[in-house]
């Protein structure tokens, strides 16, 4: 029996549940689809392609420089590979972005109507969306009550499973290669984050380790100062799939200590809001484009291109938010104390609609991610479920004197 496995925000070979139930089939065909245009305004972002193309690289050298990888309409290569690969499964891991439970749904039913065993997976959720709901069956808007009566009293997230590659089949017609698949920009502007980031599902096992060892005694409140290493930078492996939430859930409940018990919970919540911006962006899918809360349609936004500017290259003139954007330009990662601080400062004092900010985060950020992304812009804006209040205005100076207070970030 052959199946392909159809890799997509789930680069990894550990604890990847539709690989495995693949793998348990037979034969694997493993492949990769760029379709740009299926995702339309959400497709991948500048910063984001710069680690995927690398992550693929890391991927086929795990796979054995098996990875097939293509370029075009998702629905139209499956059907392809399915007719000439005499090809009997089809398995993928669920994404959760409104465009592509659409297009999944309408692959799993052509893919079925040809015969075709379709089955996708959970890879990439503690929880799905549809299991934690409110006692009248309706999606959570408010945290707490999401993470500790809905997720923390749901069934305990699995253990990761085992890797195991068996028979991998290479796609000889096929002359895309990673290379050719141009997610490289012409010019160089990634050079500086060459140096800082190491991509891949190894680099992923290393940076795990390295924050349980180093971060997390401490991350309740050294998460809040931005030249502190408390945080994990898990961000990009886990937006990419490298790395598992269900690995990093269990490795640091195992990793608790009479010492840390504190920074565990905290850390363990962090995820939880993770899990909260999928659950509004699969229930409200609208959530990327429009305000939450339609009473803030009526706001007046002012548009100054200057101002916004200003803002992206980090010349505002305040250091915490210039160093902030600064970071974001040259590493691709900004600390979360000082994104929601820049991100009050574009909205509430230079009163610029916050599909500006997002948008711009969406291009530089490594850790671009429809659901995180929006909901946060639409937390600071006021305008998402369980906000922060309107009228709460990040001081860029006050929280530069509290949260870095040496200037060592600045
Ligand atoms: C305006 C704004 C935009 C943001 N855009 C994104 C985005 O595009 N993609 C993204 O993954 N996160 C986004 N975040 C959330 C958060 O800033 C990052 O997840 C976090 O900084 C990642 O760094 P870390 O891995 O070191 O975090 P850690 O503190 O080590 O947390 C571990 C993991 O928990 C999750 N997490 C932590 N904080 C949050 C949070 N506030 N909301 C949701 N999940 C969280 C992340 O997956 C993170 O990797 C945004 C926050 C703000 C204020």
């Amino acid at each position: 029996m052959i199946t392909v496995f159809w890799f997509r925000r789930d680069l990894r070979i550990y604890d990847n549940p539709g690989l495995l139930a693949a793998v348990k089939n037979g034969s694997v065909l493993p492949a990769y689809i760029l379709d740009d245009a299926s995702a339309g305004d959400f497709k991948i972002g500048a910063a984001s392609r710069w680690w995927l193309h690398h992550s693929l690289i890391e991927l086929n050298k795990s796979l054995d420089g098996k990875l097939n990888v293509y370029v075009g309409n998702s629905k139209e290569i499956l059907t392809k590979i399915a007719r000439s690969h005499k090809i009997d499964a089809v398995y993928w891991n669920r994404c959760y972005e409104p465009f592509r439970i659409k297009d999944d749904s309408e692959i799993k039913k052509h893919l079925k109507t040809m015969g075709l065993d379709a089955q996708s997976f959970n890879a990439s959720l503690l929880w799905e969306p549809w299991q934690v709901l409110k006692a009248d069956g309706t999606p959570y808007k408010v945290f707490t009550p999401f993470y500790q009566n809905g997720c923390l009293k749901a069934d305990t997230p699995r253990d990761p499973l085992k890797a195991n590659l068996g028979n991998l089949l290479k796609d000889e017609a096929n002359e895309t290669t990673i290379g050719s698949l141009n997610l490289l920009p012409n010019k160089q502007w990634y050079k500086s984050m060459e140096s800082i980031w190491k991509i891949g599902e190894l680099a992923a096992q290393k940076q795990l380790q390295h924050f349980l060892d180093n971060g997390l005694l401490g991350y309740k409140e050294g998460r809040n100062y931005p030249a502190k290493d408390n945080v994990s930078r898990l961000f990009p492996y886990l937006q990419f799939g490298e790395i598992s939430p269900n690995q990093i859930w269990h490795a640091a409940q195992i990793h608790t200590n009479t010492k840390n018990i504190a920074d565990v919970e905290h850390f363990l919540r962090e995820l939880g809001w993770r899990e909260f911006s999928y659950h509004l962006l699969y229930h409200f899918p609208d959530l990327p484009r429009k305000n939450f809360q339609s009473k803030f349609d009526a706001f007046e936004w002012t548009y100054n291109e200057t101002l916004l500017q200003a803002w992206k290259h980090g010349k505002t003139g305040y250091p915490i938010i210039d160093a902030g954007m600064r970071e974001l330009w040259q590493t691709g990662y900004m600390h979360n104390r000082v994104r929601m601080i820049v991100a009050s400062f574009l909205i509430k004092n230079l009163l610029i609609h916050w599909h500006h900010g997002k948008d711009w985060f969406w291009d530089c950020l490594l850790d671009a991610d429809l659901a995180n992304n929006s909901a946060s812009w639409q937390w600071v804006a006021g305008s998402g479920a369980d906000a922060a209040p309107y009228f709460r205005i990040f001081n860029p100076i006050s929280q530069g004197q509290k949260f870095d207070p040496d200037g060592t970030y600045s």
